[in-house]
């Protein structure tokens, strides 16, 4: 593929620090070998320090586009030009399109879990969905779900730093959508209880069930899982989480995050090339069927 790089070919940036470790750069580059399309994918380490300068390279240079991740995703947000409502609403951008200099703040975390959803033939549409966490995942995916559709969202959350963030981005979503949200402290087990029982879907948010905390779950008791239940965990690795472990014996329908990492990274291709990804293809190569 490397010897295919002539002058024509358009740059993919991905800005994060640190970065080295992103399967993003394989996947993306492995999508656009298969498309035969003329994009190559690469990692820059941007820390927030460098973030400004790094914008105006992308435009200086005319970047196709780049991905953000931490801990750059609220700070980019004011160097753009546009912003989706998600991206609004949020206050975190994943993905920037360059469109002939004008640059836009695309949050494909949100679209990809959606979008895992519908591929799984989950309908939450006009229904109700408890989540279990509102960091950078959790309130993309609490987004997009009450942009799309989705009738109620109960969030539980602990009471760190990211609680009073979610209050304010539930209180944007009240008044903006016809979505109705609500944040509870994750230490109300009662409330969990009963906010679980009346969801369509359970969705884990947090790291609870990856290292260094693989193994627990914040869902100990089988009882407040019932079998018609369905039960998403954003951890890709493992692949089955303790909260997925107890879901399954239960006999509830359980997906895991590597359908989210996939389908955000596809929405990405399309933002960038017009294309639509290969997943199946991406699945098998980058071993994500084992
Ligand atoms: P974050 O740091 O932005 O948010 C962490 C969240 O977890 C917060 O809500 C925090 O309150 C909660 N939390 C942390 N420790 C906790 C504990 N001990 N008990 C209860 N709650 C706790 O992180 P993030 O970027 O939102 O990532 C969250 C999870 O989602 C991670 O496991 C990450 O790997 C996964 N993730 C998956 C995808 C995907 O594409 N599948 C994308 C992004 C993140």
């Amino acid at each position: 593929m490397r010897e295919n790089i002539d002058g024509h070919f358009l740059l993919i940036g991905l800005m994060a620090y640190p970065i080295r470790h992103s399967l993003s750069p394989q996947m993306q580059n492995t999508i656009y070998a298969k498309l035969n399309i003329p994009y190559v994918y690469l990692a820059f380490e941007v820390d927030q320090q460098k973030l400004p300068d790094a914008v105006k390279g992308l435009r200086a240079l005319g970047l196709r586009g780049s991905a953000v991740s931490m801990p750059n995703k609220q700070l980019v947000c004011q160097y753009l030009d546009k912003l989706t409502p998600a991206v609004e609403m949020s206050g975190a951008c994943n993905t920037i399109s360059n469109e002939d200099g004008v640059l836009t703040g695309y949050n494909t975390d949100g679209i990809g879990y959606m979008r895992m959803l519908k591929e799984a033939d989950v309908d939450i549409i006009g229904k109700k969905m408890t989540i279990l966490g509102a960091g950078g995942a959790g309130t993309a995916i609490i987004v997009q779900a009450a942009l799309d559709g989705v009738k109620e969202i109960a969030i539980f959350n602990q009471k760190d730093d990211f609680y009073p963030k979610i209050e304010a981005v539930a209180k944007k979503l009240n008044e903006n959508t016809d979505c109705k949200v609500y944040v509870y402290d994750l230490a109300d087990k009662d409330k969990l209880r009963s906010e679980i029982a009346s969801s369509t879907l359970l969705c884990n948010a947090t790291g609870v069930g990856m290292k260094p905390l693989e193994g627990q779950s914040l869902i100990t008791d089988p009882t407040m899982l019932r079998s018609d239940l369905i039960v998403t965990d954003c951890i890709y690795s493992p692949r089955k989480t303790k909260l997925l472990e107890i879901a399954e014996a239960q006999g509830c329908k359980t997906l895991n995050g590597i359908g989210m990492m996939l389908w955000q990274g596809a929405a990405q291709v399309k933002i960038w090339t017009g294309e639509d990804a290969p997943i199946d293809y991406v699945k098998e190569k980058m071993g994500f069927n084992d």
